[in-house]
């Protein structure tokens, strides 16, 4: 019989925090990080390697753990000790009420959360070959696809001067045209994560102090291969700042002042997936602490580099007294 291991990444007899208290390892340093994103359960099955089109293939491991970008991101800031925050929308249909203590378990304050009791949280399907290592993914939105610039309104005692605001492409671009006017409106940082690729509108990339995308993200939304031509393009385009990703490189910072690549810590990477998530989440925390910007990228790029040394996605992301000492 196949095995299957079925375990969720944050234990839920740890949800006894309630939501928005600090879960007792962390050391809170007072920045405040406010998400706005998606919520869902990743099902993951391992096998030697991908099913053909009409093929049943006997599994080795499943695992079901929470994820979606913007839990992700939420998760990784609250690892380092940010106060986290977290607006989005949950189907209280079978795996809704987890992916709520799942939060509660980091400290996540998710009041926020808008619970929709007839509707499926988002559900990511994964398949992953232990041959090679390539996965196919099927994504549901559920819920997610559900949430709305009144939502967001309706967190404005959440939105504060000072505090960073981020959001990713996971949910609609009205909310998120929401969050960051009001992000604007109260003195709040903004960040947006142009992640999965697509157009962004010009009036969202106006808004933006920081704009973070990958390589692949970059070339898609810009046409341009090279990530120095794709970065200053993207910077005319409308944020005050970009931030390219470049895997193991590090990153390319752009700014008016110049384009400034910055190299990543070197390890044995193990699983890469979630460095982009855990790179965003722990730079904002960096900022809201109220860190120099390259300080802040030099923080996400440590915690990624820890991250992708060990296996998972939240569960490989880094708590602060794991990160170099000159972080702490
Ligand atoms: P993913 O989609 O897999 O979550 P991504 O493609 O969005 O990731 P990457 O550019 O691959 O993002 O990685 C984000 C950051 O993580 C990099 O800028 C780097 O700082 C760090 N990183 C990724 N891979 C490695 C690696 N092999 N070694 C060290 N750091 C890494």
């Amino acid at each position: 019989m196949t095995s299957v291991d079925l375990k969720l990444a944050a234990p839920l007899d740890r949800a006894a925090n309630a939501a928005g208290a600090p879960h007792a390892a962390q050391a809170v340093t007072g920045g405040r990080v406010l998400v706005i994103g998606s919520l869902n359960m990743d099902m993951v099955a391992h096998a030697t390697r991908l099913p053909m089109p009409g093929e049943t293939l006997q599994g080795e491991r499943f695992v079901m753990a929470p994820g979606g970008k913007g839990a992700n991101q939420a998760v990784a800031a609250a690892r380092l000790g940010a106060q986290v925050a977290f607006v989005s929308r949950v189907g209280m249909q079978e795996y809704g009420a987890a992916l709520l203590q799942a939060l509660s378990a980091e400290g996540i304050d998710h009041g926020a959360v808008v619970q929709d009791p007839a509707a499926l949280p988002g559900i990511a399907v994964i398949m992953v070959a232990r041959e090679g290592g390539e996965n196919s993914i099927v994504y549901v939105p559920g819920s997610n696809a559900a949430l709305t610039a009144e939502d967001v309104a309706n967190a404005a005692p959440r939105f504060s001067v000072g505090s960073v605001v981020v959001a990713q492409l996971e949910v609609p671009v009205p909310a998120i045209q929401q969050a960051f006017e009001m992000a604007r409106a109260v003195g709040a940082c903004t960040v947006l994560n142009a992640a999965p690729a697509m157009a962004v509108p010009p009036a969202l990339l106006a808004l933006c102090d920081w704009l973070i995308l990958n390589e692949t993200e970059a070339a898609q939304l810009t046409g341009l291969a090279a990530p120095e031509a794709a970065a200053q393009a993207l910077l005319n385009s409308g944020p005050k700042q970009v931030l390219l990703t470049l895997g193991a490189q590090g990153v390319l910072l752009a700014s008016a002042a110049r384009l400034r690549p910055l190299s990543a810590p070197r390890v044995h990477a193990v699983d890469t997936v979630g460095a982009g998530d855990t790179f965003v989440g722990a730079f904002a925390c960096g900022l809201a602490e109220g860190r120099a910007p390259l300080d802040a990228v030099r923080l996400g790029m440590a915690a990624a580099a820890l991250a992708v040394s060990r296996p998972g996605v939240q569960q490989a992301m880094p708590r602060r007294d794991e990160l170099p000492v000159e972080f702490s």
